[in-house]
């Protein structure tokens, strides 16, 4: 019974919308680009440096994020991280894949804009040509910085504008609150771009509600603290707005203790537009389909939480109307077999 849930949450089409490019960067492509460039890590080897990421919090992981992130430097190296991604997500069944990247990681080491943008806009080309997966890209400001700089990214991104889907915003999330960002926000609802932010992961229900009522944005990523305000929740619930919720990442992050505590179900059940995603996956346990696995096993998920779990993915993508009702014809002609 639990291996034929296992087998269906595998094999079903899905779209991901909450992986941080970075955040793929497995210890082993980390050590081959640090020898490609002559970056010097602080890891003696591959095995140290998968020790160190035995982090307990975001601020303790965003450290060894960073430092990972530091052997990036050319197209190629981004192409390389975003090709590898790409592969597990095909072999995961994803068929629409909305990558987060963060320019000023990069940018801030003297990595120029469209270095980023070139590298990982070629993989998802190829990925397209090869098997048909669609994707897009969505900006994210490290809401540690301030306003300011957000505002010199979002010049520099305004080239490349047709290749950005969408702006995020992630990284410390405590003490840093989304009305921090309502000015640039506003400027990017105003050039057309999607909205969407981390909020309630880590910080209070209320950083879901500013993120909605001061940035606009159409999806909240994470957002499982909305249980501690029933009213929030509702609002949710009645508003479709979805969440786009990473269960291993949250464990690992000690967001909740055990798998068995996550509240997914009761989100879905109450309604929520939830999907399920891999966040970091390199740092956190798993891709897509570990995840799934991973709440199949700790959580007593129907196989209806399943269906509605990809249907939920395809309906929060920022795809076309046309593209959305194939993919759910998709999700509908799997699950009647
Ligand atoms: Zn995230």
């Amino acid at each position: 019974m639990t291996l034929s849930l296992i087998e269906l949450v595998k094999n079903m089409p899905k779209a991901e919308l909450h992986i941080h490019i970075e955040g793929s960067l497995e210890p082993e492509l980390i050590f081959a680009l640090a020898q490609r460039n002559g970056v010097e890590l602080n890891y003696p080897s591959i095995e140290a440096l998968r020790a160190a990421y035995a982090f307990t919090n975001l601020q303790s992981f965003l450290d060894i994020y960073y430092a990972g992130a530091s052997v990036l430097l050319t197209e190629q190296d981004f192409y390389d991280m975003t090709r590898a991604y790409l592969e597990r997500a095909h072999a995961d069944n994803i068929l629409h894949t909305e990558l987060f990247f963060d320019p000023q990681t990069h940018t801030a080491r003297g990595v120029e804009f469209g270095v980023v943008v070139n590298g990982i806009q070629r993989a998802l080309r190829d990925a397209h040509a090869e098997w048909g997966m669609t994707g897009g890209l969505i900006m994210c400001f490290l809401r540690h910085l301030s306003e300011e700089e957000a505002f010199l990214t979002l010049e520099q991104a305004l080239p490349y504008r047709e290749h950005i889907l969408g702006i995020g915003l992630d990284s410390s999330e405590r003490g840093h609150p989304p009305e921090k960002f309502a000015r640039v926000f506003a400027r990017c609802k105003e050039l057309g771009f999607h909205l969407v932010a981390h909020a309630g992961e880590e910080g209070p229900p209320a950083y879901i509600e500013t993120a909605l009522d001061l940035l606009q944005v159409e999806r909240i990523d994470h957002g499982v603290r909305c249980t501690d305000d029933p009213v929030l929740m509702q609002r949710l619930a009645l508003q479709a707005i979805p969440l786009t919720v990473c269960p291993l990442s949250n464990i690992k992050l000690c967001v909740f203790e055990t798998m068995a505590q996550h509240n997914i179900l009761t989100l879905l059940d109450a309604g929520l537009v939830v999907t399920v995603n891999s966040d970091d996956p390199a740092y956190f346990g798993g891709y897509m389909n570990d995840n799934l696995v991973a709440l199949v096993k700790a959580l007593p998920v129907q196989r209806h939480h399943a269906r509605q779990l990809a249907r939920n993915s395809f309906n929060a993508a920022f795809i076309d109307h046309n593209l959305k009702q194939k993919y759910l014809a998709q999700v509908d002609a799997f699950f009647a077999q």
